[in-house]
């Protein structure tokens, strides 16, 4: 079997706080003299809320974010991620920051320090946050992300519960962030049905989808996802934990590809479900049984799907044939 740390991919579906390791978690809430949040015991999006809701509020300090960065991106490299595009909604650290700005400027030239250390390509995803963001709002996010976009934010995410808050409200912040040069790439499809995705990438124009999972329901729609060429950024474990599919056996992973749908593999949020990203390409191989081609494609979209340099990609998607040329032993 070919080992599949040695496949470069890209990572493109990560939340960054939810990127932490359990060390930094305990490190956090000794800190803080209480005890360590529970990061399990959850099987719906709900239950999920209130776990994370028990560990964001322990950063105090523009240090944990230094930290938080450093130890992510070099999880990255020890999983064979050469790219990296980690997710941050930065408002709920305004008092630690002083503004999204700062956020975005202590974020930025940490990944990029740590990135050129460990080797990993490092650009960010701006978020909006669909319950917590008024439309408005959402355009003021995606102008703060374009005026990130040569320091690194290359895409605009759309996060939270999909049920109750559909795409098409944040029609002009996705509009704004395409118009000036960002990816436009929402999490759709997961909790909410194919709807969801039809808003997504017809009215939010999605380049890449966060899961999308769920377009499995509609023929027509996976037809028409293959033919545009959209990324689904999937992530097995996530969907398992927030009873998305009823078993891994039945994630449509497998169909998807199969329907020629472009599919990344991805860990979404380690801290609380479990793999990294390399494990989730390993669950791939083992559990819904895909061959090394259909991993090697998945790194492949993995790497088309994001912003990458074109050096870099160039250099992935070369590693990525080597590695698929290399004999199986
Ligand atoms: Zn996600």
């Amino acid at each position: 079997m070919r080992s599949l740390h040695d496949l470069p991919k890209g990572h493109l579906h990560l939340h960054l706080e939810l990127g932490m390791r359990p060390s930094m978690l305990a490190g956090l809430a000794a800190r803080s003299g209480v005890p360590t949040p529970r990061t399990t015991g959850f099987t719906e999006f709900g239950g999920f809320g209130e776990v994370i809701g028990g560990i964001l509020p322990l950063f105090r300090e523009r240090a944990d974010f230094e930290r938080l960065v450093d130890e992510v991106v070099e999880d990255a490299a020890n999983d064979g991620v050469v790219y990296l595009e980690p997710s941050f909604w930065p408002y709920p650290y305004l008092e630690i920051f002083g503004s999204a700005e700062a956020a975005w400027e202590t974020v930025i030239a940490r990944g990029e320090e740590a990135g050129a250390r460990h080797g990993v390509t490092v650009r960010w995803m701006a978020a909006v946050d669909r319950v917590l963001d008024t439309p408005e709002q959402a355009v003021d996010v995606a102008k703060t992300a374009v005026r990130f976009r040569d320091a690194g934010v290359v895409g605009l995410g759309l996060h939270n519960d999909e049920n109750g808050y559909p795409p098409e409200p944040f029609v002009d912040a996705f509009r704004y962030a395409k118009d000036n040069g960002l990816l436009s790439t929402p999490h759709a499809g997961e909790l909410d049905g194919p709807a969801s995705v039809r808003g997504a990438i017809d009215v939010l124009g999605a380049d890449r989808l966060q899961h999308g999972v769920r377009s499995i329901e509609d023929p027509a729609l996976v037809e028409v996802l293959a033919e545009r060429g959209t990324v689904l950024d999937v992530c097995p474990t996530s969907n398992l934990q927030l009873s998305v599919v009823p078993s891994l056996a039945e994630h449509p992973l497998p169909a998807l590809l199969a329907a020629g749908v472009r599919c990344s593999i991805n860990a979404d949020d380690p801290l609380v479900f479990g793999p990294n990203c390399l494990q989730e390409y390993e669950l791939c191989r083992a559990e819904l049984g895909l061959t090394d081609e259909q991993l090697a494609e998945c790194a492949r979209s993995s790497i088309i799907g994001g912003a990458a340099p074109a050096d870099v990609r160039e250099r992935a998607l070369a590693g990525i044939d080597a590695w698929l040329a290399s004999p199986a032993s």
